[in-house]
């Protein structure tokens, strides 16, 4: 199968100018300013006034659903796969959440095989928001030795009154057989940490590199921007060389309540001097967002979604000023970075062919996954298995 894109404006995400973009079965095998191939199995596609980006790596969703802490029927659903090729996103790290009771990490990874054959590229933490980890394997470095869908643990909670209230050394030996985990496999052994509202905020992180020589670039610590006070810290530990990560999916009254919005957040973060390098976005998708009335009454759950991610990196550029290609790393280059998976993220020779055109009001034009079209003109292409 062998696809040419012709005259797209190329961000890979660095701004490339006008290119042809050349696939051949799943990987990118030439960008140049004019590449002609002709034959009864070449499709030609006009890229002409579309924007050519590396298709989003969303490095936290909650594939087969999460929430559940307003009982079993606040548990919500899991993601569809057609809303994640819509949405442009062709990598996902999928995660457990609060719940590792009724959610299994078996499940976690059959969903994320389902998706892989969908066309996406689908990992796992092992984990959840649990220290000591509950893992499939007796140990954490088993499970990333052993089973090719783990990438990573997590998102293990910190400074949030669901966690398991880990001790700084608790948070260490995971930490560090995380690393070890991810040496032995040739695999990043990230640790995903979901921050809460609680005012010690990242000082466990920090206290944890300060005291050992495991690298702060290990953890890759999320909903940073869920408060102003967090916000301010995170920007110094990005200073510091951390990564950090924003949580796109939101509610309005969150956002009155104080959570930055993640488009300003960014604008802010790199006025203040962030490198834009340590930022990453991902959409947290499947997780429940509470929702309130005019009074402030709660009345109900509503479903954090993947399309987030997209409409984020929107606003950052159409209503806050960001340049496209600073605001297309955070959902590219960063995250592929920050996880440790060399073949995505980029649009260059030799890379896996995830690739997003986007039109005038960047929005999804099409996707490619591994190299076979999910998104034609805003329509699913790809027929997925399951249809409802
Ligand atoms: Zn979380």
């Amino acid at each position: 199968m062998i696809t040419l894109i012709k005259n797209a404006e190329v961000y890979s995400p660095d701004h490339l100018g006008q290119q042809d973009i050349l696939v051949a079965g799943e990987r990118i095998v030439r960008i140049a300013p004019s590449i002609s191939l002709t034959g009864p199995d070449v499709t030609v596609i006009d890229g002409s006034g579309l924007v050519a980006t590396p298709g989003f790596v969303d490095s936290l969703v909650h594939i087969i659903g999460g929430g559940g802490e307003g009982g079993f029927r606040t548990r919500t659903p899991e993601l569809d796969f057609a809303d994640a090729a819509l949405a442009g996103v062709t990598t996902l790290i999928g995660v457990l959440g609060t719940d590792a009771v009724t959610r299994t990490l078996t499940n976690l990874l059959a969903k994320a095989h389902a998706l892989t054959e969908e066309g996406l590229s689908c990992y796992c933490h092992t984990g959840s928001y649990h220290i000591p980890v509950r893992t499939l394997f007796p140990t954490l470095q088993e499970d990333l030795i052993l089973v090719e869908k783990f990438i990573g643990v997590g998102e293990v909670a910190i400074a949030d009154h669901r966690s398991s209230q880990p001790t700084l050394n608790e948070l260490k030996k995971l930490a560090a057989e995380a690393r070890v985990g991810g040496m032995l496999s040739g695999k990043g052994g990230i640790v995903s940490v979901h921050v809460g509202d609680s005012p010690e905020g990242l000082s466990l992180i920090e206290k944890l590199v300060e005291e050992s020589d495991i690298p702060i670039t290990q953890f890759l610590p999320t909903h940073i921007n869920r408060n102003r006070r967090l916000f301010i810290t995170a920007l110094d530990y990005a200073r510091h060389g951390g990564y950090i990560d924003f949580t796109t999916s939101t509610t309005p009254e969150l956002l009155a309540q104080g959570e930055v919005k993640c488009s300003r957040g960014l604008k802010e973060a790199l006025d203040a001097g962030v490198p834009v390098s340590q930022i990453t976005f991902s959409s947290d998708a499947n997780a429940s967002l509470p929702q309130f009335d005019a009074n402030g009454q709660f009345v109900g759950l509503g479903v954090g979604r993947i399309g987030s991610l997209l409409a984020e990196v929107r606003d950052a550029v159409q209503q806050d000023g960001v340049a496209l290609e600073s605001a297309l790393c955070v959902v590219t280059r960063n995250p592929a970075r920050a996880v440790k998976l060399g073949q995505k993220g980029e649009l260059s020779a030799g890379k896996d062919a995830d690739l997003v055109l986007l039109d005038s009001a960047l929005k999804v034009h099409s996707v490619w996954a591994r190299g076979r079209q999910l998104v034609a003109e805003h329509r699913l292409v790809a027929k997925p298995m399951m249809t409802h």
